[in-house]
């Protein structure tokens, strides 16, 4: 069975919301021209500004997770601006870089990229 984007997309959006932010829309549309990727747009709320967002469908899951958590990640950052540049924030070196979307085994997880700990499976970040 093909994966549904919105689904992985709506479980990195538990965090985000869990965080206090403000979460996209998210609408599927089949723009990435690779036959091997299932894609969507994620779009802000303030204005029209849209993201892409795109996974290979053939990857394990936790690999998915993560590419997507990734990706959503970077549209937080962006739209969020500099106060929470940092999300999610490592609870090690909460100034210093944000956590990093990793697969690990069967799971996708938040881990901080430089003691390469994870912090949480992706969609259950403690809420703050
Ligand atoms: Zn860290």
């Amino acid at each position: 069975m093909e994966p549904n984007i919105v689904e992985i997309i709506n479980r990195v959006l538990r965090d985000v919301n869990s965080s206090g932010l403000t979460e996209p829309r998210v609408e599927v549309v089949d723009w990435d021209e690779d036959p091997q990727a299932i894609s969507a747009m994620i779009y802000s709320t303030r204005d029209s500004t849209g993201q892409g967002v795109s996974v290979r469908a053939n990857i394990p899951g936790a690999d998915q997770l993560a590419s997507v958590a990734d990706q959503v990640q970077e549209w937080v950052i962006e739209e969020n601006g500099p106060t929470n540049s940092n999300w999610p924030q490592c609870p090690w070196h909460p100034n210093n870089h944000p956590l990093a979307a990793q697969a690990v085994g069967d799971h996708g997880v938040w881990a901080c990229p430089v003691l390469l700990t994870p912090v949480a499976v992706i969609g259950e970040l403690p809420a703050k």
